[in-house]
């Protein structure tokens, strides 16, 4: 990337200090890695870029390729790394409990287990206290959409337009976006208006949106549902959150029809709002059942489901199994995570860096038209980038070449939303406000050579 040619152009950043050198690599290259994957795996999406990246090591923020190159990991692979990538805490409470014992399946007692379901209980308000583990987010939500459907004796479920929960078929169902959706049997879910700010016809009344699903109950079911699920942020559908006020009476609807309310925090929990443990909370909702997955294990696989003990109830005579669900590695794992978000303050420093990435992304903003809108909360951040700020017209290839140039300069960078517009800024929780600072101006320069 050439330096700028105007004295008043944005000049080429450089990446903070950080001290860690990987260990020399000698595997194979990326090309012959990306031969294998052609061959022998799935033909799932790589990422973005020209030139797929063979990330080979990790540590706190930072990602490295095999030949050394450090890069600012602004993804958190996927809102998924909590702590820091390699954790030395993490790592050793995984090394010291597979030395002890790898695998136990819940038939039998095991402390980790315990204490970590404990531990995980005591950041819920009310009577959430019983948790069920699984491997993973889709986990988590098919089991509370079920725990929900044989609760309430019903079988509808609302969910919000431009959602994300998972895909396999019960949680596919939920989810709400066409390019998440296959062609499967997903019956008695129906899909509310989105209370987005941004483009939703509503604004940000959020009460207008929440009529919708007094409607969808009133035409579209018995006027008896089994469960509302959302996430308090939608981070896939592109890190926007609910209109002030959705919440609260969309709960209330759904209770008054007999369903349960989920919130689905497998993005927005475990600090990463900042403002809030959980994502509800900013909310002033309680929801009846919690799914989790992603931060709670910095990236070991590992879901949860929390409820009350009367709706726990409800898998007390039938055989719920998961092989793999709470493996005291896993669990090791999330406990250190709760110790090191508590110990680091990992909250509060979502808070305070967040805060300030978002100022700074907003004065961006200002400068560049392209940039339609910024918001999230914490350390969960979207911009959504625009042809023109009236149409809103999505600027799907820009946003592309812009990724590219930040991979140029170091940084990885997420993008997501309906139409692929949007960034998606979730980095481990350990992000400092000198990676903000290179972050917005590492964009700044990609932008000004728009
Ligand atoms: N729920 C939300 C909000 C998610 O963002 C995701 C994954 O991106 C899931 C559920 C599914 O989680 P997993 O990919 O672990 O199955």
């Amino acid at each position: 990337l050439a330096q700028p040619c105007h004295e008043n152009e944005p000049i080429l950043p450089k990446m903070p200090p950080f001290d860690y050198t990987p260990p020399p690599y000698t595997g194979p290259s990326a090309d012959e890695i990306l031969a294998k994957r052609q061959q022998f795996l799935s033909p799932a999406v790589c990422h973005f870029f020209k030139n797929p990246l063979n990330l080979v090591d990790g540590k706190m923020q930072y990602l490295f390729d095999e030949k050394g190159r450090r890069y600012l990991d602004a993804f958190g692979g996927i809102a998924t790394v909590s702590c820091g990538h390699c954790h030395p805490e993490v790592v050793d409470a995984i090394v010291n409990q597979t030395k002890r014992l790898q695998h136990s399946t819940i038939l039998y007692l095991n402390p980790v287990i315990a204490d970590f379901a404990e531990a995980l209980a005591s950041k819920f308000p009310g009577d959430l206290k019983v948790v069920f583990f699984t491997n993973s987010g889709t986990e988590a939500n098919e089991l509370a959409l079920m725990m929900a459907r044989l609760y309430t004796g019903c079988h509808d479920v609302v969910s919000v337009r431009n959602g994300y929960h998972g895909n396999a078929s019960g949680t596919m169902g939920a989810t709400a976006q066409s390019s998440y959706k296959f062609n499967v049997v997903q019956t008695g879910v129906h899909h509310a208006q989105n209370p987005d700010q941004y483009r939703g016809v509503f604004g940000s009344d959020g009460l207008k949106y929440a009529k919708d699903v007094d409607d969808i109950i009133t035409y579209g079911t018995s006027g008896r549902v089994a469960a509302f699920i959302a996430e308090a942020i939608q981070g896939v559908g592109g890190i926007l959150e609910l209109a002030p006020g959705y919440l609260p009476a969309v709960y209330s609807t759904i209770r008054k029809a007999g369903g349960l309310c989920i919130a689905d925090e497998v993005q927005s929990g475990f600090a990463r709002t900042g403002s809030h443990f959980w994502g509800f909370e900013a909310h002033g909702v309680v929801p009846d059942i919690v799914t989790m997955a992603k931060g709670i294990g910095n990236g070991i696989p590992l879901g949860a489901v929390i409820t009350t003990p009367d709706i726990a109830k409800v898998l007390t005579h039938r055989t719920y199994f998961n092989t793999y669900g709470g493996n005291p590695v896993c669990t090791a794992a999330g406990l250190a995570v709760l110790n090191i978000i508590e110990k680091e303050k990992l909250q509060q420093n979502a808070f305070t860096v967040g805060s300030y990435l978002k100022q700074r992304l907003t004065s961006l903003k200002d400068k560049y038209e392209i940039i339609g809108d910024v918001r999230g909360r914490g350390l969960m951040l979207g911009v959504e980038l625009v042809m023109d700020r009236e149409l809103k017209t999505p600027a799907k290839a820009e946003i592309l070449h812009i990724m590219e140039q930040m991979k140029d300069m170091g940084i990885l960078i997420g993008k997501g939303g309906f139409f692929g517009n949007v960034f998606r800024i979730t980095p481990p929780l350990c992000f400092t406000k000198e990676d903000a600072d290179f972050l917005v101006d590492a964009m700044d320069f990609a932008l000004s050579k728009m």
